[in-house]
């Protein structure tokens, strides 16, 4: 509600500590908290939704609107080392290598960068040995998970983004739901008109922080969206 000019409301003098609702409201979503990151799952066309059954599934972090003025998001990759795993910001690559702000310890950006950096080296008769054992970083973690383990990964993964991320489900076309028990052939005809085109689900910051203050469990929340 736009605050009325001085006068249209003779009775009611403004003291500067009357709003009503609805300004109450408007100044809420101005100092709502922006989410920096998503969190991006991609499932296969094989995914169950039983809770006991491991489903393949891609997973990416992004930061939001860093590229391209603010339209695009940017990649974000994983330190490489297994007993890390932090999220990087990919403003953090060097030349052929990223030093992971965690853990200190160095990954290179992929294999091409770890053989050309190796081959430098040899070239200035440096023996490359100790770098043979370096990682290069994770862009896309691909992993079979069982929804209540899918569930603790994203959770882990959004308290490391600082809390600050929307998590997305996204979903193959290709996977088909269809009624075995009463499959003719000509449903097997039409199976391309049953591809589900489902949209991604998204559970947006907004909402997290909405049901956390109710008590909310996170895990519980994802699985439930995980398995729906
Ligand atoms: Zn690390």
């Amino acid at each position: 509600m736009p605050v009325s000019p001085s006068g249209s409301e003779p009775d009611k003098k403004r003291t500067g500590i009357e709003v009503s609702i609805e300004e109450i409201e408007e100044l809420a979503d101005a100092y709502e908290i922006r989410a920096k990151y998503k969190i991006e799952v991609i499932f296969s066309r094989h995914r169950s939704s039983l809770a006991h059954k491991p489903s393949p599934c891609m997973v990416q972090i992004w930061e939001s609107g860093k590229r391209l003025h603010g339209g695009g998001d940017q990649k974000m990759y994983w330190c490489g080392h297994d007993d890390c795993g932090w999220p990087i910001s990919s403003d953090n690559f060097a030349h052929f290598h990223v030093v992971c702000p965690k853990c200190q310890k160095e990954s290179f950006l992929d294999l091409d960068s770890k053989a050309q950096h190796m081959k430098n080296l040899r070239s200035r008769g440096i023996n490359p040995q100790d770098l043979g054992r370096i990682p290069q970083v994770v862009g896309e973690k691909l992993v079979n998970l069982t929804p209540p383990d899918l569930a603790r990964l994203l959770e882990k993964t959004w308290r490391q983004l600082d809390g600050l991320a929307d998590i997305y489900l996204k979903y193959s076309p290709y996977e088909i739901r269809y009624d075995a028990l009463h499959e003719t052939t000509k449903d097997m005809d039409n199976l391309d008109k049953v591809r589900v085109q489902r949209k991604p689900l998204s559970y947006p910051l907004k909402n997290i922080m909405k049901d956390l203050s109710a008590g909310a469990d996170l895990q519980g929340r994802l699985l439930m969206m995980i398995t729906c």
